[in-house]
């Protein structure tokens, strides 16, 4: 049996080109308030990127998206606006 690690090891073999200037993933705070999205952004997310500020808005921390899909596939219609990054920022390498 071949031993692939955990998916700490693999997750560390990525590399990422940092968009500071411009996040890939925007919510529209009042849909996603209105549909109660932020439990399940914090749930679903495996790389922690959303968090919920003491006022019951959704925080975004980009630079840690591992552009899995997993939050836009859960997100009710409109509440997330989700594309990959732009050219030459991201995910760069992956291996594992
Ligand atoms: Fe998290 Fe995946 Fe959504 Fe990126 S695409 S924010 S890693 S759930």
């Amino acid at each position: 049996m071949v031993n692939i690690g955990t998916v700490t090891e693999r997750l560390a073999r990525n590399r990422y080109a940092l968009d500071e200037d411009e996040s890939h993933i925007q919510v529209d705070q009042e849909i996603a308030r209105s549909a109660g999205m932020a439990e399940l952004l914090i749930r679903v997310c495996p790389a922690h990127v959303y968090s919920q500020a003491p006022d019951g808005s959704i925080v975004v921390q980009h630079a840690a998206c591992l552009e899995c899909g997993a939050c836009f596939a859960v997100a009710a219609p409109g509440a997330l606006r989700w594309s990959y990054p732009r050219g030459g920022f991201g995910v760069i390498y992956r291996e594992g």
